[in-house]
């Protein structure tokens, strides 16, 4: 039995959540950082659904805008978008999955090479088909350690088996241009880049393309900053990022609130003065996550609707938020408000909610109606 899905199908009409993708913009975002990187080949990261916007529409738009070299985490993410282009490159950041070779080479991916066990089963007798090393510099997550790397170098044989059309590492403080984890990492990486001469280097995620020239290297791999989101914590303010992705949902209820009473779940919020507030139907369940919600001791984030800033009141529910519209005129049962986009910045609900855009993009839930506007 498939699963009930409310955003493909006639049923999407009857979506109360409406969630607007700018592929233009998205265009715009990559045209920018491909300027900012000089002579680095931008690629672009399209792993967990196009950081939740979309895995096939984002990358038509990002092909056309001219990018040739897609980052994805998964496998089936990665076969999925060979399926729709035949002439780009595609490295599986995640790895290679154990046993899964002949996929890789079926559908031409590069695995990213995370660790001597991957390299190892990669490598076997005759396989001439390209992949990138990870070297691990700081992070800790995945890649090669550094003596690792120093050993693989040394072994002739396993080498000269290996075709690697590129060599990367992971910044692990990249959104924070004054850390001085930011060049430690980047002279840790030349010194074990140099013992793959000739092959090119990739360092730079988002954040790592605002800190300067020195990281950009042979290729950047932007994810966040496509799709308008904070790359740097001081962009969380003021992001040179277009918008990308637009979220309103619709008013249930306008209703009267007295003072001194409260709105929501736990009783969380309490008004001073009378208020008049705006019920909308988008909740938790929606990806709007629950602690961008208000209480009396700690405010909340803010919507937007009628030309105003609508801080919310209370919790958030699973499918429910309440905001403060004491001050917007003329609105009505079923009129939209916009949770974030254009005039709501998703940076600053994000950080609002103690968390990044990241986390919002990638948690949106399924029952938005989707358009695109290209
Ligand atoms: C996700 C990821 C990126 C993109 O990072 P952003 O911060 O979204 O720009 C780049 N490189 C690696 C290895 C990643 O995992």
């Amino acid at each position: 039995m498939t699963r009930f899905n409310p955003i493909d199908g006639p049923l999407s009409e009857l979506a109360p959540g409406l969630l607007t993708i700018d592929l233009p913009a998205l265009a715009e975002n990559w045209q920018l950082l491909d300027r900012m990187s000089g002579e680095a080949e931008c690629a672009a990261v399209v792993k967990a659904d196009a950081y939740g916007i979309g895995l096939l529409q984002a990358s038509a738009a990002l092909r056309d805008a001219g990018a040739r070299t897609f980052f994805v985490a998964t496998t089936a993410e990665a076969v999925a978008l060979r399926q729709k282009f035949s002439d780009v490159t595609i490295y599986v950041l995640n790895g290679l999955q154990p046993g899964k070779s002949s996929v890789f080479l079926e559908h031409e991916l590069c695995p990213v090479l995370n660790s001597l066990e991957e390299i190892e089963e990669w490598a076997y007798d005759g396989n001439s088909a390209p992949a990138a090393l990870h070297i691990d510099t700081g992070m800790n997550r995945l890649g090669l350690r550094e003596e690792e790397a120093g050993a693989l170098a040394d072994d002739a044989k396993q080498v000269s088996c290996l075709r690697l059309n590129l060599i990367m590492s992971h910044l692990a403080c990249a959104d924070t241009p004054s850390s001085l984890m930011n060049g430690c990492q980047l002279s840790r990486f030349r010194d074990a880049a140099g013992l793959f001469e000739g092959v090119p280097r990739s360092l730079s995620n988002s954040a790592g393309i605002f800190n300067g020239s020195a990281f950009h290297c042979d290729l950047v791999r932007p994810g966040i900053a496509l799709y308008g989101g904070a790359a740097l914590k001081s962009h969380e303010d003021d992001c040179p990022m277009k918008p990308v992705v637009t979220v309103t949902a619709a008013i249930l209820q306008i209703r009267d609130v007295k003072a001194h009473e409260s709105v929501g779940y736990g009783a969380a919020e309490t008004v001073e003065a009378p208020h008049k507030i705006a019920v909308v139907s988008a909740g938790y369940a929606d990806g709007f996550l629950r602690s961008a919600g208000s209480t009396t001791a700690e405010k909340g984030a803010s919507a937007y609707v009628g030309g105003k800033h609508a801080p919310l009141i209370g919790r958030v529910s699973m499918d429910m938020i309440a905001i403060d519209v004491t001050e917007v005129d003329g609105l009505k049962r079923g009129d939209r408000v916009e949770l974030f986009g254009p005039n709501a910045s998703i940076n600053r609900l994000a950080s609002n909610a103690g968390t990044i855009s990241y986390e919002f993009l990638t948690g949106l839930g399924h029952r938005y109606r989707r358009t695109y506007k290209s």
